[in-house]
């Protein structure tokens, strides 16, 4: 549907319409003033280019916005347009994304930049249902890029904007925030206000403890006016598991042993130090011994150097580091085309996994307790 020259959002979104709120245009108004005044200056708020915003809004998924920053500056440095991430090497953006984490998101960027140039010219289409076909384009992403990439009154619901509009108009399920999402976004500046509703969600509507004093829509919302509770609307708590993943290193003439875990599952092809979760009932050393199987030589001269913690999706990981020296004159070949002695100086050029960085970053330190 085109009203005024402006697409409207899907009709299957308008169809639950539930609002029937009287000051939206209030709220509305609201919102940009307090965003305009107070949003943070972000380097993906300083462009219009749809594929830099792209870039940002995929790299913000799980990530927080000070974690992105550096990495977003670093990629956009390295690919500045569609066409540059298209042909680099998968290796190569891995690499630049390593420490970022749900490295899925680098590959599907990757594989969309392909599409966009095969199909698009280099360039994103301005249609909700094109950028959802993108592989790692949800609804989430189609719709901050219809809005803030291309002005187009999409909303863009994320973990933030879903906490605000609950609390809000005291709503719960997915329908019925969309909805509402749907009918609150603004027709002049679509992209200002998902990002001031994502803000206000970030900076003052927080999961515990609100700044409602503060809050610019507090004389309109029902769970500071009473009507409505302080529901949080975080999706259901899926459990987090505590694992040990002890690693080795494995030294020989001042090289490091890696390999690369297989293309799918977590931390799918990146590069890592040999160990892994321990199952059932074995200890660190038996679980090392399973993982390094695959040398030929036998190495028995391990040494605890340390241990750090780390958490991968809803894994709590205590990681215990063992140190293998290999004698000069040991035989030890590579096990396989998966495996290979990197000199700890050209690991940048290798989409290495965080934990591993962790870990030669533990190890520096057991060198330098010696000098
Ligand atoms: S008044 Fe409080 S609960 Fe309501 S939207 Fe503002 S910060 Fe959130």
């Amino acid at each position: 549907m085109v009203k005024g020259g402006v697409k409207t959002p899907p009709a299957k979104w308008l169809r639950f319409r539930l609002m029937r709120h009287k000051n939206l245009s209030s709220i509305r108004r609201k919102l940009l003033r307090w965003y305009d005044q107070n949003r943070r200056d972000l380097p993906w708020r300083r462009t219009g280019d749809p594929y830099a915003i792209w870039i940002a809004e995929t790299m913000l998924q799980q990530t927080q916005v000070a974690t992105v920053v550096p990495y977003y500056e670093r990629f956009l440095d390295t690919f500045p347009t569609v066409d540059a991430l298209a042909r680099a090497p998968l290796k190569k953006v891995l690499a630049l994304w390593s420490g970022l984490g749900y490295y899925r998101r680098a590959r599907n960027l990757k594989l969309a930049a392909r599409i966009l140039v095969r199909r698009y010219a280099g360039h994103l289409p301005a249609n909700y249902d094109d950028l959802l076909a993108l592989p790692g384009v949800g609804d989430y992403t189609a719709g901050a890029l219809m809005s803030i990439a291309f002005q187009k009154p999409y909303p863009a619901i994320d973990g933030n904007a879903r906490r605000v509009l609950g609390r809000l108009f005291n709503l719960t399920g997915e329908k019925k925030l969309r909805s509402a999402a749907a009918d609150l976004v603004s027709r002049s500046r679509p992209g200002h206000f998902n990002q001031g509703l994502m803000e206000l969600g970030a900076t003052i509507c927080t999961p515990k403890n609100p700044r409602c004093p503060k809050c610019p829509l507090r004389r309109d919302c029902a769970a500071q006016n009473g009507d409505g509770r302080m529901a949080t609307t975080a999706k259901k708590y899926t459990g987090v598991k505590a694992v040990t993943w002890p690693l080795a290193v494995v030294r020989r003439r001042g090289k490091i042993l890696l390999r690369r875990r297989a293309a799918d599952g977590i931390l799918a092809g990146l590069w890592e130090l040999p160990g892994g979760e321990i199952r059932g009932h074995k200890s660190a050393r038996a679980c090392l011994k399973r993982h390094l199987r695959e040398l030929d030589g036998t190495l028995k001269s391990d040494l605890h150097i340390g241990e750090f913690r780390h958490s991968i999706t809803n894994r709590r990981v205590r990681s215990p580091l063992y140190l293998f020296d290999v004698r000069i004159d040991t035989e030890l070949s590579r096990p396989g085309p998966n495996w290979r002695w990197i000199s700890p100086s050209s690991l940048d050029g290798y989409p290495v996994s965080s934990m591993t960085r962790k870990a030669l970053r533990i190890l520096a330190t057991y060198e330098k307790s010696f000098l």
